[in-house]
């Protein structure tokens, strides 16, 4: 059959490769969340039996948070996501710090914008930042790190794996090197939960923030953990729910919700990894037999579900829109993360040394647990077939 008869066929079934972006709502979430969206509206601070039905369910999802991480429940503070997760780990921390005297942290330098621009805020606000680089594949040299390290340090930050290149850091390494200093250590763990085993028994990170809807559960809900003992001041103040860590009436069925995304993905995690890993490598051995394609991030430590190229003489956004118009959703990996960010090329991939040209050329391609072989096999024709037309219509073209 035509490539583009079956290309055509395949419109009336989408076929979303961006999970890294956000994953779809699992059914069985929704399932959980429906009766708190619906008859069961309590506010959890309430006395009467909707109040305590809602209590119960967020201790009960604080309870599956905690298994999945390897925490104790009380370990655990809801919030409205990674973003402010993150905010919180960086400012609760520093501020708590403060009183101590010590006012350095250090940060990578590929790490999500939620910490990049909390720790952007900080040196505003007198701290003094080190950044940290990476090598080509986007790795951070726990050495260098080690080495930025000082007395006056009050935390370092180092993201867990990369939203955009998949690169996985040697996270139990860093977390051992700031411990043996007493040294504060946040891990942006969003991307990895569900794609990488965390244990925080094993890895002594202090704060450590996940995300609801990178899991398959809803969007504007996720978690701290903070090891018992680690002083936070918070960030948000009120009625002081979380433990007076973070104030707001609690979001009832999306706490729910992550607390079923997080009993799922501790369920089947290692079945998930084996078939995300299988359609991932399948992917970037069909994309990169076209000649001008090369795969960035660390060739083995790499999330199971990523796969981010660079493909030369092909401007990404237009590769993002043809794809899209053949049914095809894929990330644009050089773009900054929202549109009113403007068309700024990545900063992680500059840290790597690509220069702009490169970096405006990246997509970014992450599968899930529900897709298939065949939506594989259909992506790879239809990529092959957009980087051509593509090329032939570019003057970038040098391929
Ligand atoms: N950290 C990383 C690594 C992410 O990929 C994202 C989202 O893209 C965030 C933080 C922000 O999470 P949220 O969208 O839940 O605010």
């Amino acid at each position: 059959m035509a490539v583009w008869v079956k290309l055509a066929k395949m419109m009336d079934h989408r076929v979303y490769l961006d999970h890294a972006a956000t994953t779809p709502l699992d059914e069985r979430v929704l399932e959980a969340m429906l009766p708190h969206l619906k008859e069961r509206g309590g506010n959890p601070s309430s006395l009467h039996a909707s109040g305590a039905a809602a209590r119960e369910a967020i201790e009960a999802a604080r309870e599956a948070v905690a298994a999945f991480l390897g925490a104790s429940p009380g370990e655990i503070f809801f919030t409205s996501g990674g973003t402010e997760a993150d905010n919180l780990a960086l400012f609760g921390m520093a501020r708590a710090a403060e009183t101590s005297g010590k006012r350095h942290v250090v940060v990578s330098a590929v790490e999500h914008a939620a910490v990049r621009e909390s720790a952007r805020r900080l040196e505003e606000s007198g701290w003094e930042v080190s950044w940290i680089g990476v090598d080509e594949h986007g790795l951070v040299d726990p050495a260098e790190l080690s080495a930025a390290l000082r007395p006056d340090t009050a935390l370092a930050a180092v993201m867990w794996a990369n939203n955009e290149i998949g690169t996985v850091q040697p996270v139990e390494e860093l977390a051992d090197i700031c411990a043996e200093r007493e040294i504060l250590f946040h891990a942006d763990a969003v991307q990895s939960a569900g794609r990488v085993p965390i244990d925080v028994a094993r890895t002594p990170v202090s704060t450590l923030a996940i995300s609801g809807h990178k899991l398959y559960g809803p969007q504007g809900i996720g978690a701290l953990y903070v090891r018992d003992g680690v002083a936070l001041d918070p960030t948000l103040l009120g009625g002081g729910q979380e433990r007076g860590l973070r104030s707001g009436t609690e979001n009832v069925a999306g706490i729910v919700g992550l607390g079923m995304a997080c009993q799922l993905a501790s369920e089947s995690l290692e079945g998930r990894v084996r078939h995300e890993s299988r359609l991932r490598d399948r992917i970037i051995s069909g994309v990169t037999e076209l000649p001008g394609v090369s795969l960035n991030g660390h060739p083995e430590m790499r999330l199971s579900n990523s796969v981010h190229l660079s493909v030369d003489g092909v401007e990404a956004e237009g590769l993002v829109l043809f794809l899209d118009a053949l049914g095809f959703e894929v990330g644009s990996g050089s773009a900054c993360a929202s549109a009113s960010a403007g068309h700024k090329a990545s900063p992680v991939l500059l840290a790597m040394g690509q220069d702009e040209r490169e970096a405006f050329s990246a997509v970014r391609i992450t599968v899930g647990k529900d897709n298939t072989e065949q939506e594989i096999e259909a992506f790879l024709e239809a990529f092959s077939t957009a980087v051509n037309q593509l090329r032939e219509l570019s003057p970038l073209t040098t391929t």
